[in-house]
Parts: structure tokens; sequence; C-alpha cells
């Protein structure tokens, strides 16, 4: 049963007279396991609420207040019983300190929690620990790296987003931890956005595929997550974060019904399907209401129509934002009912007990169901019960000898190479022979930092140069290429990492144009250092007016010049592009990404990555390539000269290789598509060039006319395939009604009679669909 929930901006403090009904419908999905059925029965309400709140670890360890941790990091005995006996905490999250941890100290740090909740509370049940590893195990030394999603996307390849997936959740349970917040399943649609990097780009289908992918390489096939490899994953943020109006982290979206369903919804959904255990809330607010305070989107429309029976966190602080910041509850204890009765299991609190104590007041007075609290802390002992934590609580790193090893290693060291996007290259300037002498010059050359980008060892990945001493800079990738006589570095424009690591400051721009007189090429790395989150918010996403100094001052040497980008979001550099022979798109590709750059550079790999979104050309023009038709008007010349044109640095699904691909035999098994049918698409790919490469094969269609504006074309199947030296291959694609179905006026997905085109690559051919 579909309901039109954003018609009502109702929230849930407000609207308890009719939550209940629709509330039994979504808990009565939930499943009844007996062990967690016989503990609930017998749990008081202090217990019950006691695991509905998870504290961030720095709470219970020894330090200056809770917001600190003191080293050698120690549990603080007193406030741990208090949280975790006397409260009955049931959920813990992040490291101690902001800091990344050896695998023996977490083995210590949570099994000494686990001790103290299952020895010494009453009903003995275990902490659930979760932590944000999101392109690798995050806070563990010696964990392996991956790209960041937005990478992992560009490599548009299935099987190795999975393996990324795999090893990270091995790494977690190595660190004793089950739970992982991630993926992150918002779209990214906006590159102003802070978290832009942290998505699978601007893509719903992609997004949706790899999302599918990710979860599967965490949870296991059949999502058997009490096997010791797997942990639970957190899919985030729901709904509808990363396009936010002002671009900014946390501020007001506006987003109809009809575009939630259409482009932020099936993400989730698909993921959901797949069978991911938790998902973590939207801190923002759409049309403005918080969508933490939103019974529609919580409960209505996620638990009752999704069917979704996991739990639901809240983000960090998010329910006191509900009266902090957002203004929508008088006080922290009416933030509470809001949320609980809105669909929160857990709250993210993440410092203080005073949740507990206020949810307490409010199952005892009547205004939070009890119904509501049983329904959510099932949820969570479910979890609990799947992981297997009753039974092993804590892993140990002894039992992961692959952790750290040379097979993951590789594995993202693979993943880095697919993800490599080269966006040009002008009169075949790649790959570089190996005898070239060369400049490598960019405040991004030289560092690891810049690399990985955030949530890499800490949140804002500040420290990431106190455990990457051993991986290579793509300086010093190139150096191992060619050897340190034929290379020169100069960094040019530098990140003032004291001041505040997003400035740049140019202070040897004439000594990188000096040393470019001796050399016969230049490889200029740009882009931006680590944030994430609100300190990566943006005024401007053109790229720093230092950076663009440099390589505009190291054009006038007119040495052939390479641009590698290594950067999260996708910064205008239209005023130098015009300058750069070739542009590799590196993004941040992790701890084997210096290595992957220099692979591609020298040819040692042939380039396959593809952007997984529209690479903007103006910062006041950011459009995506699943636009309506007037987003792309003709100009019109003379006074009227009006820039109306969908003008873009690179397409979305754009990346060169050095070998060509040649496209040809589009066919259609039928041109009437009906009901309950099916057409085959085939198209064959043949390599004509001397190398043996990777392609992937995109296939859009285009609905002609529908009763909504229908998008210009939308992807619908992918595939990467490698091809030898004249080699060819036939792909064939399914295309059903529900391939081509949209969201309508009425909010109902739906399938309209009409003419389709298929494109693929250049090529395309028609079919009518008939109901
Ligand atoms: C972020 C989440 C993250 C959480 C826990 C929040 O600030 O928005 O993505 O999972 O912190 O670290």
């Amino acid at each position: 049963m579909k309901k039109n929930w954003m018609v009502s901006l109702a929230v849930a403090g407000l609207m308890m007279g009719c939550s209940s009904a629709q509330g039994d419908e979504a808990s009565a999905k939930v499943e009844r396991i007996p062990e967690v059925e016989e503990l609930l029965a017998q749990m008081t309400v202090e217990e019950k609420v006691g695991q509905m709140a998870q504290l961030t670890v720095d709470v219970l360890t020894v330090g200056e207040d809770a917001f600190s941790t003191t080293e050698p990091l120690r549990l603080d005995e007193e406030m741990t019983r208090k949280a975790l006996v006397e409260y009955g905490v049931g959920s813990v999250l992040n490291t101690a300190g902001n800091r990344a941890r050896t695998l023996e100290e977490w083995h210590t740090i949570i099994s000494q929690l686990q001790d103290v909740a299952m020895n010494e509370s009453r009903l003995g049940i275990p902490v659930l620990y979760g932590v944000d590893a999101i392109h690798g195990t995050t806070y563990t030394a010696g964990a392996t790296f991956f790209p960041q999603q937005i990478g992992q996307a560009a490599s548009w390849n299935r099987e190795l987003v999975r393996r990324g997936g795999e090893v990270t959740a091995y790494e977690t349970r190595a660190s004793g931890i089950p739970w992982n917040f991630s993926p992150v399943l918002d779209m990214g649609r906006d590159p102003r956005f802070p978290r832009m990097w942290e998505t699978f780009g601007e893509d719903v289908y992609l997004a949706s595929q790899l999302g599918i992918e990710i979860v599967k390489g965490y949870e296991g096939d059949d999502n058997d997550v009490s096997d010791p490899t797997r942990v639970a994953a957190c899919l985030k943020h729901y709904l509808g974060y990363g396009t936010p109006l002002s671009g900014k982290d946390r501020t007001p979206a506006l987003i109809p019904e009809i575009e939630l369903r259409e482009r932020h919804l099936p993400a989730f959904e698909a993921a959901i399907e797949a069978g991911a255990h938790t998902i973590m809330v939207n801190s923002g607010l759409i049309n403005g209401v918080p969508v933490h305070a939103s019974y529609q989107m919580l409960t209505e429309l996620l638990k009752d129509e999704l069917g979704f029976t996991g739990l639901v966190v809240t983000d960090w602080n998010d329910i006191n934002n509900l009266h902090n910041r957002d203004r929508v509850a008088k006080d922290a204890k009416e933030a509470v009912k809001m949320a609980i009765n809105a669909g929160i299991d857990m709250s993210m609190i993440p410092y203080s007990l005073d949740f507990c104590d206020y949810l307490v007041e409010l199952v005892n007075d009547g205004e939070v169901p009890m119904a509501r609290i049983d329904d959510a802390v099932r949820r969570i002992l479910n979890t609990k019960h799947k992981l297997g934590l009753f039974e092993t609580p804590v892993t140990h790193y002894e039992d992961y000898p692959l952790f750290g090893s040379e097979a993951f290693t590789d594995d993202a060291h693979k993943m880095a190479q697919e993800s490599m996007t080269l966006l040009k290259n002008e009169d075949q300037v790649l790959p570089l022979p190996k005898d070239a002498r060369i400049l490598v010059t960019g405040p991004n050359a030289n560092s690891m930092r810049a690399l990985n980008g955030g949530w890499s060892y800490t949140w804002q990945g500040n420290n990431i140069d106190d455990f990457t001493a051993d991986y290579s800079t793509i300086l010093d990738a190139i150096t191992a290429k060619v050897g340190a006589n034929r290379v020169v570095f100069r960094e040019g424009v530098r990140y003032d990492n004291a001041a505040s690591y997003w400035v740049d400051e140019a202070y040897d721009i004439a000594g990188a144009v000096r040393a470019a007189a001796s050399v016969d090429y230049i490889v200029l790395a740009l882009g931006e250092n680590t944030y994430t989150e609100k300190p990566g918010d943006l005024h401007d996403l053109t790229l720093s007016e230092n950076q663009l100094a440099l390589a505009q001052a190291l054009a006038r040497t007119r040495k052939p010049m390479i641009l590698v980008l290594n950067q999260g979001r996708p910064r205008i550099i239209r005023s130098i592009e015009p300058l750069m022979k070739g542009v590799i798109n590196a993004y941040l590709p992790g701890n084997y990404g210096g290595l992957a750059v220099a692979d591609v550079l020298f040819g040692d790999v042939n380039p396959s990555g593809k952007l997984p979104f529209t690479y903007p050309l103006y910062a006041n023009s950011l459009v995506t390539y699943d636009h309506k038709p007037s987003e792309h008007q003709a100009r019109m010349s003379g006074v009227y000269d009006y820039e109306s044109d969908f003008a873009i640095q690179y397409a979305f699904g754009h990346g060169l290789s050095y070998t060509t691909f040649e496209y040809s035999n589009l066919s259609l098994s039928n041109t009437e598509l009906g009901k309950d049918g099916k057409i085959d698409v085939s198209v064959t790919v043949t390599n004509t060039g001397e190398l043996e490469g990777k392609e992937v094969v995109q296939l859009y269609t285009s609905d002609m006319y529908a009763s909504i504006t229908p998008d210009v074309r939308r992807l619908r199947a992918f595939d990467k395939i490698n091809l030898k030296p004249g080699e060819e291959k036939t792909l064939t694609f399914s295309l059903t009604p529900a391939d081509i179905s949209f969201i309508n006026e009425g909010n109902s997905r739906v399938t309209e009679s009409g003419e389709f085109e298929v494109h693929v690559a250049e090529l395309s051919a028609k079919f009518n669909y008939t109901e």
C-alpha cells in the first residue's frame, strides 16, 4: 500500500493518534526469533531503552572529558559500568581519540566492553560496536584501503566492488567490529556537496547495482552475518541526503516526492532487497521536515512500504538536532518523543545518557507506546543475534591471517587501476615513454593524504601521513617507474596544513617553472586536500586560484603537460584544461592510488575507468546527463547569444583507452514489447587497436513521449569486458517493462505505452511498448 506521504507535513510528535496502527503493520513483519523474544519478555523499560542508546567510545575511555581520550587508551571503568550496566547501553561507535588503532588495541577495548556488558549486566546482552569502514577499515592501522566509493563507481566493475566489500568486512571483523556504517547510497548529483566522493555518483542504476554488490560483499551472498568474516551493512543516509539547495552539508533540501522516488529511493530499495541489515537516517531536512522526525519517511515509506525489518539508527546527535538546530521540538525530551515515534530504533546520541532518562519517562507517561519500544528493541536484538554476538561477542585478530595480506592489497591496487579515468589524450601523448625526463609538480603529487581523502585513519584524514610511510605517492610511483635521475620534483603550491588544510599557498611556482626547462613532460597533480562533511563545505567549486596559477605558469614553458586530478568532487578546471595534453581523473584512489596513476601514465595498465558523474564546465551550470530536453537548447547568435546549451567539461560515462573499440550490429530481438515480455538487445564490440583493454559497454534508453517530461536518456544496463587486440564479443542485455518505467505525476511507478530508443555508444534502435 502506497500513501501520498509527502502531502502531509505533520511530524511524528504531532500525530501520535494515527501512528500506532501503521507502526503495528511494520512491526508485524519483523522476524520473531525465539531467543530474542524470551529476552525481550524479561526486560524492564529501562533495559529496553538502554538497548536503543549508542554512545561514542570517547565517553567510555579515560580522558579529560567525554570528548577526549588520554593515551595510552584505557577504559574509564566507572563510566563504562554506569553506561553498560546501570543504563544498559546497547551500542558503541567510533574510534577513541579520533585516531586509528592497532588490531591489539581494538581487541583489548572491545573485549573489555563486552566483558562488562555480558558479565555484569543483569541479562548479559552484548554491545553492538559500529564504525565507518567506508573504503577499507578506516580506523585500523595496517588495513587495506580501497579507492573511495566515487572511484569504485568509476571502475564500473561489479566484481571488484563486491571484492572490496568482502575484504573490508574481513578486516573490520579482524578488528573485533561487526557493524559497518557503509555504503553511502545517497546520490552524487551535486558536485558542490562535500560528501560527493562517498557516493557511487549521479546515476540511479549505477548506484543501485554497485550498492547491491557492496552489500553482498559486506554481508555475503545469503546475508548470513554470523559468519565471522562478514559485517552488517548500514545503508546511509536515508533519504535524499546529498542534494541540499545550497550544496552545503546538512542544509535544507527541497525534493518533491516524485523526485525522491525516481532518483533517491531506488538504490536504498535495491540494497534493502539485497538483505542489508541496518540503515542510517539523513541528518538534513527535506521540504522543511527533518527526516529524523518524519513518520512518513521512516515508518510509512521505509518500514511499511519497503518492508524494511532491520535496525534504523540516527546519524550523529540528530535527535538533539531536532531541538537545538532544527527547532521542531521545544526541548530535548520532545525531540526524543518525535524521533522514536517517527520510527527511529537507535539513537547515535552520542555523548550523554539523557536520552535514556527522557525515553523511560516518555514510555511511563504513555507518550511513546510500549509497542514502539518493543519493535525497536526487537530489531536491535535481532541484529545482535544474527551477528552471532551472543556466542562470539568479540572476534580475535589471530583468526584473521589475511588481514593486510598481499592478496587483499592486490585487490585494492586493481580497483585503483580500474578507477583511473582517462579524460583527454591529445595526440596520444599518453602513455609516456619510460626514458623521458619528467617534472612532477602540484600539491597532490607527493601526498598520501590527498590520495586517500577523508575517513582514512581519522575522520578528516588529517594524520594519514603517520600511517602511510610504506605506500607510494604519485611522485614515489613515477620515480620507481623511470628512475630518480629522470624525475624532478617541485611542489609549486602546497596545502597549508597548519593554518587550515583547505587553504593552499603558492610558495614556489617560479621554482616549478624553472625546473620545467630541463624536462620532456610535466605531470601536474592538482585537486583537493582531505575533508568530509561540514568541514568540506565550499563557496566556490572552481579549483583554487593558486593551483590554476601554477598550471598557467607551467603552460608558458610549452612542455607537454599531463593533469592528474586527485579530488573528491569535480572542481572546475575550464581555464586550464585547454593547456593540457592529457587529463587523468584519479578521484580519491586510496593507498595504491599513486601506483595506479603511474601504471596508467606509463602504459603498464590500459585505463578503463568511466566518469560516474557529469564533469561540470561552469559552477553555475551544474547538470546531470539524465536531464530534461529543455536543459539543452540551441544558442542563438548575435545579441541573443544566451547560454542555454548543455555545457559540460566531460560527459557521464566518458573515459578513454589506449586501444580503440568499435561497436556494431546493434539488434533487438523484437521491436514490440508487451506487458510481460522482454526484449534482448545485442551489440558487438571489437578491439580495433593494438593493445588489450577493458571497455564498459553502456546501454541507455530514451522514452520519446510520456505523461511527464521524460529524461533525455537513462542508463539501463552495463557490463565491463576485456578484449585482446582484434578480439570481438557480442553482448546481450535484456530489457523488461520495469527497466523503462518511471514515477508519474501520481507518484506511482508506471511504464507507459509508446516509442522508445535504445542507445549503445553511437548506435541506436527503436521499439514500441504496448501495455
Ligand atoms: C556521519 C555518518 C557517520 C556517523 C558516525 C556522521 O557525522 O554523517 O556518515 O556514519 O557520523 O561516524
